[in-house]
């Protein structure tokens, strides 16, 4: 059963659920009030009648002349004696002989009831006649129940319209209500549709509506998925054509060396460490996809002890200072003493990663600064550098894996990058419950900064790992 077909069912449901609700209500409390109207008429007749009535001496009702009260035409009166002989009846009652109420005759009781008497319904009050404590006959006042049962039909009858015609037309309404709220449903389906048939990411889905209501967030998420999805397409894409290329270029390296020996029959020096080079360069480029992959699915292996920070941070200074050669100027700002719970080799790497960018990435004569502090909970360890900068279009991006600036990307290799670096010290840096920032103007430089927490008490503890799943967590 479709969506829309449920709705309808459901509104048209409760509609009619009021609706009926609504009219047994009215119905009955419209029959009391006709019926009360009858009863207090006929109440008043037989006060009438009973004030009215004489005893003879003998104890026996005198037969008394019902003309003279000016009864209501379309009241009946019976007066029974105590033997069950009629003393008197209204005018209007001069063929019957029977009791209005025949079982009502036996009561000692005043009652109302409804009874059938030569095709007619009537409602009729008997009313025991004593005197003291002795019952010397009875009073029977009766009339038509015809009002009553013609108000009851005619309502029933407009209720039982107005409530097929008003269910009908509210489900009609919703019909038709739900329609024109479901349509852009449609059109998301046959966008989603024309876009798995085309396979074409660039489509969106048009609203025309306000955006803020459900459908219009719902196309919203959709939309911005499919940008996602549309990103996320585009920059594996980039990175099979690079991944491609960076593959070719070690490969054809060591082909061209190989060939080289064999041409010249010996093994060369030179061409042996070439063909090593290249080999490294590949192994680390596989290391890094697998060690991302592992990060990227919270599985990465972390061997978590403390780490003295500065240390690391100084060796790491050290071995870049190779890279860094005489091309730039590689400084050690402010450094403070830090310890944090992690893993050593991991949060080296990291380092490496983001200094290494720093020097690749800032031309001859620049200069790169690193610094260590830590606040109350924090340590916070900054690397500047007074390079190109990144622009605002790729700062958003620099973090996703396989992401690098079109500077980057067309510049000769003179790093040794291919758009992982950040992305895995991104994960790596999560994993160990910190964050990291960028801030970076263009032509001026950019200042890398990564958050970890400090030591609580020591790193072996389980309520350190889970403290640090825990952050992982909240973020
Ligand atoms: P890559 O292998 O290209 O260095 P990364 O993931 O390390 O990959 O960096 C992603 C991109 O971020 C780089 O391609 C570069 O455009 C930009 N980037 C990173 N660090 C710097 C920096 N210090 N200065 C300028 N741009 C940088």
């Amino acid at each position: 059963m479709s969506l829309r077909t449920r709705l309808t069912l459901l509104y048209s449901f409760i509609v009619g659920g009021i609706l009926i609700l609504f009219g047994v209500a009215v119905y009955r409390s419209i029959s009391l009030t006709v019926t009360r109207q009858l009863d207090d008429l006929l109440r008043r007749t037989a006060e009438s009648v009973y004030t009215n009535t004489r005893i003879d001496a003998a104890g026996q009702i005198t037969n008394p002349s019902l003309a003279f009260l000016n009864l209501p035409a379309d009241v009946f009166v019976q007066v029974w004696g105590r033997d069950n002989i009629l003393r008197a009846s209204s005018p209007n009652l001069i063929s019957l002989s029977r009791p209005l109420d025949p079982a009502g005759l036996q009561s000692t009781l005043p009652v109302f009831r409804d009874v059938t008497q030569g095709g007619y319904q009537l409602r009729v009050l008997t009313v025991p006649l004593d005197v003291g404590e002795r019952l010397v006959g009875t009073l029977q006042v009766g009339t038509r129940l015809d009002l009553v049962v013609a108000t009851q039909r005619s309502l029933s009858l407009v209720l039982i319209v107005g409530t097929s015609l008003t269910l009908l037309a509210s489900g009609l309404a919703a019909w038709l209500s739900t329609r024109q709220a479901l349509r852009p449903l449609d059109s998301v389906t046959k966008t989603a549709l024309q876009i798995s048939r085309a396979d074409d990411l660039s489509r969106r889905i048009p609203y025309q509506g306000p955006p803020g209501d459900e459908i219009g967030q719902l196309i919203h998420a959709f939309n911005q998925t499919l940008s996602r999805l549309e990103n996320l397409f585009h920059t594996q894409r980039r990175f099979l054509a690079d991944v491609g290329h960076e593959l070719r270029t070690p490969l054809t390296v060591i082909k061209g060396n190989v060939g080289l020996m064999r041409k010249i029959h010996e093994f060369d020096e030179e061409s042996l460490l070439t063909i090593e080079d290249e080999v490294d360069r590949l192994t680390r480029m596989v290391g890094d996809l697998l060690l991302l992959a592992q990060a990227e699915s919270g599985k990465i292996p972390l061997a978590i002890e403390v780490v003295e920070l500065d240390t690391l941070l100084l060796e790491v200074l050290n071995q870049m200072r190779v890279l860094a050669g005489e091309k730039l100027q590689l400084r050690l700002g402010d450094i403070d003493q830090v310890l944090v719970c992690g893993d050593r080799d991991r949060l080296k790497q990291v380092m490496v990663n983001l200094v290494g960018n720093a020097i690749n990435y800032t031309p001859a004569g620049g200069e790169v600064v690193v610094g260590l502090g830590k606040t109350a909970e924090m340590a916070q360890l900054t690397v500047t550098d007074n390079g190109p900068g990144i622009s605002p279009e790729d700062l958003p991006h620099i973090f996703e894996r396989f992401y690098r600036s079109e500077k980057a990307r067309t510049r000769q290799r003179a790093g040794k990058g291919y758009g992982l670096g950040l992305s895995i010290a991104y994960w790596i840096v999560r994993n160990h419950g910190g964050r990291i920032e960028v801030n970076s103007t263009l032509g001026k430089g950019s200042t890398f900064c990564i958050w970890l927490p400090l030591v609580r008490e020591s790193c072996s503890s389980e309520e350190q790992l889970k403290s640090l799943s825990d952050m992982i967590l909240r973020d």
